[in-house]
């Protein structure tokens, strides 16, 4: 079926799907590594112009296809470009846009290691970047130098709960000429479409929310116009950080029931979000549905829903945090997000670690900052787990 004027929920069941000679209803893995042409000539078309036929697995294969069409789609892009891992991603955007000599400012509680990346081996190649609070448009403004080519921005940052406004941003962005890219990871399409907004490139690491069941990496890149689509996806070819069939399948399947899976999540985490917020041993707590949030009102303007994710401090800091960590028996104690689990982490000794302390801080990484990631479970038993837990805390 054509899908293109269809709503989000029907896309996500049908968009992208392949007609095969068996009739099935499900995209087949196709599970090889190459191609057979039909002739000499036909092979050097299919070089020509990808339209002619598949040729290679880290080119092109009909799975991952059925996966990009199926993510363009929801996501208003020309293409998309699935890759390895969000991190594969990340690297794929950075080589694609960035040559030596150039500057990127940047949020500076992006994901961890897409900092690192940048910070520790992009400046081998003499690239630079800034890192600034982006939910404040006088400091990007202030870090846009003469040679400036990329504003790369995560909203709401990880995981100090930041929202950026993206049409300040793309407006900056304009006026200086810059590539605008945005990590919508924490959100995913149902919850934020940046491309709609008017940025260039959209990325996310699919390991969250978009494969949704804690069962592979990966990682897709959303290109708005034609010409950057052809840059990043040469980049994504020559590096060879392409996904593969199987986790292209994996990915399709979970995709079906995202609207079902974030709405389940979102809803138990307004009410975990409240717990918290009520809770005396609690210090803080950052999440976009709670109207204590710096920016509830552009969270509501720009995002269709709070989501999943929540912030925030025990009273005590690390050591009490880490009580809580060692004692909750229903939330799993491990890093990732955005699935079906709940997960509890512990971001400045865990996925921020390998930031500096001073970077940290300045992030508004605390060392007493707990990241919670809410799952579908009963949202009595999730409530109860944490509960039990902050009792320990003496
Ligand atoms: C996990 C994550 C990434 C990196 O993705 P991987 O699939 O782990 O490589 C990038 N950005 C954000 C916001 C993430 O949560």
């Amino acid at each position: 079926m054509n899908t293109k004027k269809a709503g989000f929920n029907t896309k996500l069941v049908h968009a992208g799907m392949i007609e095969d000679q068996f009739g099935s209803a499900t995209v087949p893995i196709y599970q090889t590594s190459t191609f057979r042409f039909k002739s000499a000539d036909h092979g050097a078309e299919c070089f020509a112009d990808d339209t002619h036929g598949y040729i290679y697995t880290r080119i092109n294969n009909p799975t991952i296809d059925a996966l990009e069409n199926l993510v363009a789609e929801l996501e208003n892009g020309y293409r998309a470009i699935a890759t390895a891992s969000g991190m594969g991603a990340v690297n794929t955007i950075y080589m694609a846009l960035l040559s030596q000599g150039d500057h990127m400012v940047s949020t500076a509680a992006v994901y961890g290691p897409s900092r690192v990346v940048m910070e520790k081996h992009y400046s081998r190649f003499g690239i630079e970047a800034t890192y600034v609070n982006t939910s404040n448009p006088k400091d990007v403004k202030k870090a846009i130098k003469p040679n400036t080519k990329v504003l790369f921005i995560e909203t709401p940052s990880n995981p100090t709960m930041d929202i950026t406004d993206i049409k300040e941003m793309v407006k900056i962005a304009k006026e200086h000429n810059l590539i605008t890219v945005v990590d919508n990871t924490f959100c995913g399409p149902y919850l934020q479409m940046p491309l709609d907004m008017g940025i260039d490139i959209v990325f996310h690491s699919v390991t969250k929310s978009m494969n949704g069941h804690a069962d592979i990496v990966g990682g897709i890149i959303i290109v708005k116009e034609k010409e950057l689509y052809k840059k990043v996806r040469a980049m994504m070819v020559t590096l060879g950080c392409n996904m593969d069939p199987h986790q292209a399948y994996m990915v399709i399947r979970g995709l079906k029931t995202l609207s079902l899976r974030v709405e389940k999540c979102q809803e138990n985490a307004k009410v975990v979000a409240k717990f918290l917020e009520d809770h005396p041993k609690i210090a803080w707590v950052r999440y976009p549905g709670l109207k204590s949030h710096p920016q509830y009102k552009l969270a509501q303007k720009q995002m269709n829903g709070p989501g999943a994710m929540i912030s925030f401090e025990v009273k005590g800091g690390l050591k009490a945090g880490k009580v809580l960590m060692d004692n909750v028996k229903l939330a799993i104690l491990a890093v990732s997000l955005g699935g079906i689990e709940t997960l509890i982490q512990h971001p400045a000794s865990m996925t921020h670690s390998k930031m500096d302390k001073a970077s940290r801080e300045s992030a508004g990484i605390t060392d007493g900052l707990v990241r919670f990631s809410v799952g579908i479970e009963n949202v009595e038993d999730i409530i109860a787990d944490l509960s039990q837990a902050l009792e320990k805390i003496k």
